[in-house]
C-alpha cells in the first residue's frame, strides 16, 4: 500500500490511532478529537499523509466530525475545505458535504504533506518567528512562565527606542486550533521590522506573544489548555500555570504604562474578520485605516462600548478594560482563500489601524 495516514504527533488532531480507520488501499476515515465536546471549537484536524511511491497517488479522505443530533450539520459549512501542505504544495481543497461528514478526494504527491483545516504554526514556526523577533533592534525573547506540562512561555519583547509612552501587549492562541492568531501576532512583527513602523518603535513597547497556550496547540486541543482551563474568558478565574502567567503578564503591562493596550487574536471558524471593540471611537478610527483588500468576506464588526461593566467577570479581555483601563481589541481572521502570508498582513495592516486609532 502506497499511502498511510500519520497522526499522534505535536499538533495532530486526533492524537489517537484509533481515529483513523483505512478503508481501502487509497481511502481513510479519520474522526477528529474535542477535549470537551464543544462544537463551536471543534475546528481541530491535522493529520500527514505519507505517500511512498514516486509518483502522486490519489487518496479518498472522510472527516467525520461525529455531532450529536442537535447540533448536526451546524458547523460543516465552515468544515468544507481543508489545505493540503507539503514542500512542493500549497492547495485549499474543497470537500463534498454529507451529514456531519465531509469528503475530500485530494491527488497525494511523494513525501509527505500535512492534511489539515488551519495551516499548522507549530514550535517550527514559533522558532522561525523568534528569529525574526530577534533581528529587530533592541528586541529580546524572554519567558514570561511556564506551563502545567513544563513547557516555556515566551514572548518577544521590543522596548521602547525612546519614550516608553505606550505598551502594547499581543497575544495569540488562546483557543489552540486557532492558528490564525499566531500568523496575526507574526504579522505585528513584520510590521514592526518596516521603516513605516518607525515613529511605533520610539514611543510604543511591543510583548509579542504569538502562543499562550503551548500544552494546548502540543495536544491538538481545541479550546483549553491540558488543565481544562479556557484563557479567554475564564482566564481570570483559573490557577492553570498558563492563565496565572498570562493574567500576570496583562497587569504588569497594566501598571507599568499610562497607555496600555491589549491585542487578542483569534481565528473562529466565521467566514468574516470579527474585530471587537470596546470605543466606538476607536472602532471608527480603526474602520476608516482599513486596508479593505485584505478583507475580501466581509467585516462582521462588534462594538462593546455600551456594555454595563462586570465586576464580577472572569474574562481576560473584560477585566482589562474595565479594571484596568487598557485600550483592548479582541479580533478573528478565517482561512478561506488566505494564506500565512495574506493573515500576516492583515495582523500588520489591523494593528496599525487600531494604534492609529488610539493616537
Ligand atoms: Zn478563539
Amino acid at each position: 500500500m502506497m499511502l498511510e495516514m500519520i497522526n499522534g504527533y505535536a499538533g495532530s488532531n486526533p492524537q489517537a490511532d484509533d481515529r483513523v480507520e483505512r478503508t481501502d488501499d487509497r481511502s481513510f476515515v479519520v474522526r477528529p478529537e474535542s477535549e470537551d465536546g464543544d462544537s463551536n471549537y471543534k475546528f481541530a484536524f491535522d493529520v500527514t499523509a505519507r505517500n511512498k511511491s514516486d509518483r502522486p497517488q490519489a487518496l479518498s479522505l472522510v472527516v467525520d466530525w461525529q455531532e450529536p443530533p442537535e447540533v448536526g450539520t451546524t458547523y460543516m459549512d465552515d468544515r468544507r475545505s481543508i489545505f493540503v501542505i507539503g514542500e512542493s504544495v500549497f492547495d485549499e481543497v474543497s470537500g463534498r458535504l454529507d451529514g456531519d461528514r465531509a469528503r475530500f478526494e485530494l491527488d497525494i504527491p511523494p513525501g509527505e504533506v500535512r492534511i489539515c483545516l488551519h495551516p499548522p504554526f507549530g514550535t517550527d514556526e514559533l522558532d522561525a518567528f523568534f528569529t525574526g523577533i530577534s533581528a529587530l533592534p533592541g528586541a529580546r525573547r524572554i519567558t514570561y512562565g511556564r506551563t502545567a506540562e513544563g513547557r516555556a512561555l515566551e514572548a518577544g519583547w521590543l522596548p521602547a527606542e525612546e519614550r516608553a509612552d505606550r505598551c502594547v501587549l499581543a497575544i495569540g492562541r488562546i483557543h489552540p486550533y486557532e492558528t490564525a492568531g499566531s500568523y496575526f501576532i507574526a504579522g505585528i512583527a513584520d510590521l514592526l521590522a518596516t521603516g513605516e513602523a518607525s515613529p511605533l518603535r520610539r514611543d510604543t513597547s511591543f510583548l509579542l506573544v504569538p502562543m499562550v497556550n503551548p500544552d494546548g496547540v502540543a495536544h491538538g486541543l481545541c479550546k483549553r489548555t491540558t488543565t481544562g482551563a479556557e484563557l479567554g474568558a475564564e482566564g481570570i478565574s483559573s490557577s492553570d500555570p498558563a492563565a496565572s502567567a498570562l493574567n500576570g503578564l496583562v497587569c504588569g503591562v497594566a501598571a507599568a504604562s499610562a497607555q496600555a493596550v491589549l491585542i487578542d487574536a483569534h481565528g473562529w471558524m466565521i467566514e468574516e474578520d470579527g474585530p471587537i471593540f470596546y470605543s466606538s471611537a476607536v472602532r471608527e478610527g480603526t474602520l476608516g485605516r482599513l486596508d479593505r483588500r485584505l478583507f475580501p468576506n466581509g467585516l462582521r464588526v462588534s462594538d462593546y462600548s455600551d456594555r454595563p461593566a462586570d465586576p464580577e467577570t472572569t474574562d481576560l479581555r473584560r477585566c482589562a478594560v474595565e479594571q484596568l483601563g487598557m485600550s483592548v481589541l479582541v479580533t478573528s481572521h478565517p482561512w478561506f482563500g488566505r494564506r500565512p502570508d495574506d493573515m500576516r498582513k492583515v495582523g500588520a495592516n489591523l494593528t496599525a489601524a487600531f494604534l492609529g486609532a488610539l493616537g
